[in-house]
C-alpha cells in the first residue's frame, strides 16, 4: 500500500461523493400489488439491518423495479422503514465497480479475473501466515462459512475476523459469560408483550424503527407500555418516552448496580428463581477472565453494598429516585419488562461487564423467560448474527460456537471438514483492531500481516483513530490490500487490488438476524458488467491455491476442500465462473454447515424449510410428523425443545455446568478518557435514520440523501453560543488524535446536554473516526466509539466551545 494513498485521493473522494446518487428514474416506489401485475415477485430479507424485515422484490426486464413489504413476514408484517422501502434502488447507483482494478504505478487499471485470482493466490501461497480476511456481519452465511473455511480449515491461519467485532463483540461475551453460549434467549414477541420497555443507549426509532413501530402501534390501540430510555442525549425514541434516564458516559453500568442492589436491600429479588436458576460471578482478583469465578450470595451482597442510589446518582447522573423507580419496577411480579440494547452498550470498554450486568438485572428480578421479560441485544448488520455468531468468522472461533482454542473442537472440525490432524492452527488470530495495526505497521517493525483481503465492509471509515492506521505512513511498499465492494468506498481508494462485487438478489443468499431467524433468498437479476458473488472469490482463490500444490487445499482424500459433486458424484467446476450457478452453491454450503450447528444447540433445518419460509429462528428441530419447528424462547421449557420435560428452565450450556446462569458483579470504573481543559467535550458518535452504517448504498439513493446529505455535528445552545457559533457553520472537531469537519445542527434531530457532541458516521467526506479512540473492552476486543474527549474550534477565530477557561 502506498504511503499517504489516503491524503493523495482524499479530494478525489469528495469529488466523487457528489455524483454517486442514483438515477431515480431507474427505481420506484411500489404502486403496484405483488399479484397480478406482470411482474416477476419473490422473497428476500432486507439488505440493511439486523431486525430482518422481509420485503418482495418485483423484477421486469431484469431489473429490480417494485419493492414492497412482506405480509407474510412476522417480523414485519408488512411494513419497512424508509430505507426498507428504496432498498431495490442500492443496486443501480451509477458508480457500480464493475471489472477487477490493479494499482499499477499509482493508476487503478483494469485486468481480468483471471489476473486477480492468480495474483491473490501468489501472494497467498508465498507468505500464508501473513494473509488475513476481514469480512462482515453483511456476508451472508455461505460467504462466511467459504471465507471461514478457507482460512482455519484449508490455511490454517485464523487471522480472520469481521467487522461485526466493531459492533456487537460486547454482547457476545456479555451472553456467554452469563448463560456459557451465545445470542438471545428470547425474541421479538417480547415487544408485543412486554408492559415496560427499557432501552440502554440505545435509540431504535432511528435504528430499528419496524421494531420500534410495534411498541407505538401497541399503543395506538390502547395499550399501556411505559417506554424508559437511558441515554445520554436526547433523540426520537426519547419523543416516545415516558421516562428519559440521562446519563453520563459509561453511568449505565453504576445504574445496573444500583438496581441490583436495591433489590437485594428492599429484598424485592426474586429469591425462588435466583435460588433455583443462578450463581453469583465475579472477576479474579488478578489476571480477570471471560467466566470468572464463583462468589456466594453474600459476597454478592458486600460488593453491591456500595451502590446506593445517591453514589449511582454520583456515577451516572441520574438522580436517585429514579434509580429507586427503576429498581421498583423491577421487584414487580406483576409486570413484565424488557431491555433493549444495541452499540450504546456494546461500543463500550466496560462492554463485557455492562452486557453481563443487564443480564444480572433481569436474572436477579426474575424478569426472564416470560413473553415480554427479556433482556435483548439488537444487531446493527443483517447477518451479523447469522454470519458472525453461528458461523463464527470471528478470530477464536470455529463453526457452531466451537473455539479454535480447544483440542476436541480443533478435532471436530478437522473430521467434518475431512482434513488431516492438526490443520486448523490452536491460537486465536488478530482481532480487527489489532490486525490493522499489524497490517499498517512496516514489516520491519513487526508488522506481520502483508496481504489483507477486505469483502462486503468500508473499514477505511468505520475503524477507530483513522489517522494512526492509514495516514502519513512509511515503509508500507510491501503491504498489499484487496478489497472487494460494489461501489468505490474509502476503503477502495486504499486498494491495491478491487474486485466488483455481486450484491443483495444479485446473488443466492442466506442471513440470520436478531431474533436468531435464519433467512433465505434466491437470486434475482444479473450482476453489472464483470461484478461476481464474494463466495465464488473465495473458492476460486482456493482453487488456485489447489491447482499451485497448496496442500491445505486438498482434504485427506486429496480433494478439493471446496468439491461440489452432482447426483452422480462428479465434481461440478463452481471456481469457474461459468459453471458457478450450474448448481446452487449456497445450499451445498448451507448443508455442509448446518452440521456443525447441533453442539450449542442452535440446529438448522434443511436449507429447502428456509426457502418455504420468512426465516426460521433456531434451534430448529424436527418433529415427529416431519415437519420442522422453531423455538421462540430458549431456556424455558414451555417452548425450549432442548429443556427436558416438566424443568421451568435449564441453562444447558451453563459455564458452572449446573444449569444455572450467572449473576455478575462487575466494578464500576471510569471511562478510558475523560473531557479536560483542553478538550473539553464528550463526543459521541453513531447512525441516522436516512443511512445507513458508512452510506455506501444509501448515499445512492437520491430520497435518502436528499433528506440526509451531509455528516453533522449535534451541539447543545449553550456550548455553541458560548463558543460563539452559529446554527449551519462548519467548525473543526478536533481530539488528541484527529480532526473533523462538520456543520453545526443545535436543537436538531438529536439534543445532546450541555458537554456532549454528537456527530454520525456515515459521511466519508467527514471523517469522523479521524477523532474516535481505539480503547477496547478487554474481553469483546470491541472498541468505544461512544466516547471521548474533543473541542469544538470555530474556523475562523480561536474560541473553544466547553472550554471553562
Ligand atoms: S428496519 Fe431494518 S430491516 Fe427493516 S426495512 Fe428498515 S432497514 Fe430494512
Amino acid at each position: 500500500m502506498d504511503a499517504n494513498r489516503r491524503d493523495l485521493l482524499k479530494s478525489a473522494a469528495m469529488a466523487a461523493a457528489g455524483s454517486m446518487v442514483a438515477g431515480d428514474a431507474a427505481f420506484s416506489l411500489p404502486v403496484i400489488q405483488p399479484d397480478g401485475d406482470g411482474l416477476s415477485w419473490n422473497k428476500a430479507p432486507c439488505r440493511f439491518c439486523g431486525t430482518g424485515c422481509h420485503v418482495q422484490v418485483g423484477v421486469e426486464d431484469g431489473r429490480v423495479v417494485a419493492i414492497a413489504g412482506d405480509k407474510a413476514a412476522d417480523v414485519n408484517k408488512g411494513l419497512l422503514c424508509v430505507k426498507g422501502y428504496h432498498v431495490g434502488g442500492i443496486l443501480y447507483g451509477k458508480d457500480r465497480l464493475t471489472q477487477p482494478l490493479l494499482r499499477k504505478d499509482g493508476q487503478l487499471t483494469p485486468i481480468s479475473w483471471d489476473e486477480a485470482i492468480e495474483t491473490i493466490a501468489q501472494r497467498i501461497f508465498d507468505a500464508p501466515d501473513q494473509f488475513a480476511f476481514y469480512g462482515s456481519g453483511q456476508w451472508t452465511i455461505p460467504e462466511g462459512y467459504a471465507a471461514q473455511k478457507l482460512m482455519k480449515g484449508g490455511l490454517g491461519n485464523n487471522h480472520i475476523d469481521p467487522n461485526a467485532r466493531l459492533c456487537m463483540a460486547s454482547a457476545v461475551t456479555g451472553f456467554l459469560a452469563t448463560y456459557g453460549v451465545d445470542e438471545p434467549a428470547g425474541c421479538y414477541q417480547d415487544l408485543d408483550e412486554c408492559d415496560v420497555l427499557i432501552m440502554w443507549g440505545n435509540n431504535p426509532a432511528e435504528m430499528h424503527p419496524v421494531l420500534f413501530s410495534r411498541v407505538i402501534d401497541r399503543r395506538s390501540r390502547g395499550e399501556q407500555v411505559r417506554i424508559i430510555d437511558i441515554g445520554t442525549r436526547r433523540t426520537r425514541t426519547t419523543d416516545a418516552a415516558n421516562d428519559y434516564l440521562e446519563m453520563q458516559p459509561h453511568g449505565d453500568v453504576a445504574i445496573a448496580l444500583g438496581i441490583m442492589h436495591l433489590l437485594i436491600e428492599n429484598g424485592t429479588y426474586d429469591k425462588d428463581f435466583v435460588d433455583t436458576h443462578c450463581n453469583f460471578r465475579g472477576d479474579e482478583a488478578e489476571g480477570a477472565t471471560l467466566f470468572g469465578e464463583p462468589i456466594t450470595e453474600e459476597e454478592f451482597r458486600e460488593r453491591i453494598a456500595k451502590y446506593t442510589p445517591e453514589r449511582v446518582e454520583e456515577l451516572s447522573g441520574v438522580p436517585a429516585d429514579k434509580i429507586r423507580m427503576l429498581a421498583d419496577l423491577f421487584g414487580r411480579r406483576d409486570i413484565r419488562i424488557t431491555s433493549l440494547w444495541c452499540m450504546g452498550m456494546n461500543q463500550h470498554t466496560m462492554g463485557t461487564a455492562i452486557n453481563s450486568l443487564v443480564h444480572g438485572v433481569h436474572l436477579l428480578s426474575g424478569h426472564f423467560g416470560r413473553p415480554g421479560d427479556a433482556p435483548t441485544s439488537l444487531t446493527g448488520q443483517p447477518s451479523a448474527c447469522g454470519t458472525v455468531r453461528e458461523v463464527g468468522t470471528l478470530a477464536h472461533a470455529l463453526p457452531g460456537g466451537r473455539l479454535v482454542a480447544k483440542p476436541e473442537h480443533r478435532a471436530q472440525c478437522e473430521e467434518m471438514w475431512n482434513l488431516r490432524e492438526g490443520s486448523i492452527n490452536g491460537k486465536p488470530g488478530y482481532h480487527t483492531v489489532k490486525m490493522f495495526e499489524q497490517f499498517t505497521k512496516p514489516t520491519a517493525e513487526g508488522g506481520d500481516i502483508t496481504t489483507m483481503f477486505v469483502q462486503v465492509t468500508n473499514p477505511g471509515q468505520t475503524l477507530p483513530n483513522l489517522n494512526k492506521l492509514f495516514n502519513s505512513k512509511e515503509g508500507l511498499e510491501d503491504k498489499f490490500l484487496i478489497v472487494s465492494d460494489v461501489y468505490p468506498t474509502a476503503t477502495t481508494e486504499l486498494a491495491d487490488l478491487i474486485l466488483p462485487a455481486a450484491m443483495w438478489v444479485e446473488k443466492n443468499g442466506v442471513y440470520g438476524n436478531s431474533e436468531r431467524r435464519t433467512q433465505q433468498w434466491f437470486k434475482m437479476v444479473d450482476p453489472p458488467g464483470e461484478a461476481r458473488d464474494d463466495t465464488w472469490m473465495t473458492i476460486a482463490i482456493a482453487h488456485k491455491l489447489y491447482e499451485m500444490g497448496f496442500a491445505g487445499m486438498a482434504d485427506r482424500n486429496g480433494d478439493f476442500i471446496f468439491a461440489v459433486r452432482d447426483e452422480n458424484g462428479e465434481e461440478i467446476p463452481v471456481w469457474d465462473f461459468d459453471r458457478y450457478y450450474d448448481t446452487n452453491v449456497d445450499k451445498h454450503l448451507f448443508e455442509e454447515y448446518r452440521q456443525f450447528t447441533t453442539m450449542k444447540h442452535k440446529n438448522l433445518a434443511p436449507y429447502d424449510e428456509y426457502v418455504k419460509a420468512r426465516g426460521l429462528r433456531w434451534p430448529v428441530v424436527e418433529q415427529a410428523d416431519g415437519s420442522w419447528r422453531e423455538t421462540r424462547f430458549r431456556f424455558s421449557g414451555f417452548d425450549d425443545p432442548f429443556v427436558a420435560e416438566g424443568q421451568e428452565f435449564d441453562f444447558y450450556h451453563s459455564s458452572s455446568k449446573d444449569g444455572r446462569a450467572q449473576i455478575w458483579f462487575h466494578e464500576y470504573q471510569p471511562p478510558p478518557e475523560m473531557p479536560d481543559e483542553e478538550y473539553p467535550l464528550w463526543l459521541c458518535t453513531g447512525r441516522v435514520l436516512e443511512h445507513w452504517h458508512t452510506g455506501t448504498m444509501t448515499r445512492r439513493l437520491g430520497p435518502l440523501n436528499r433528506a440526509m446529505p451531509t455528516a453533522y455535528v449535534e451541539m447543545h445552545a449553550e456550548d455553541a453560543k458560548a463558543a460563539n457559533i452559529r446554527q449551519g457553520e462548519t467548525v473543526l472537531i478536533e481530539s488528541r488524535r484527529g480532526v473533523a469537519e462538520l456543520p453545526v445542527w443545535i436543537d436538531g434531530r438529536g439534543r445532546p446536554p450541555r458537554g456532549t457532541i454528537f456527530v454520525p458516521f456515515f459521511d466519508e467526506t467527514k471523517l469522523i473516526n479521524n477523532c474516535t479512540l481505539e480503547a477496547h473492552d478487554p474481553f469483546s476486543k470491541q472498541p468505544d466509539y461512544k466516547k471521548c474527549a474533543v473541542r469544538v474550534v470555530k474556523k475562523s477565530a480561536s474560541n473553544v466551545a466547553g472550554s471553562t477557561s
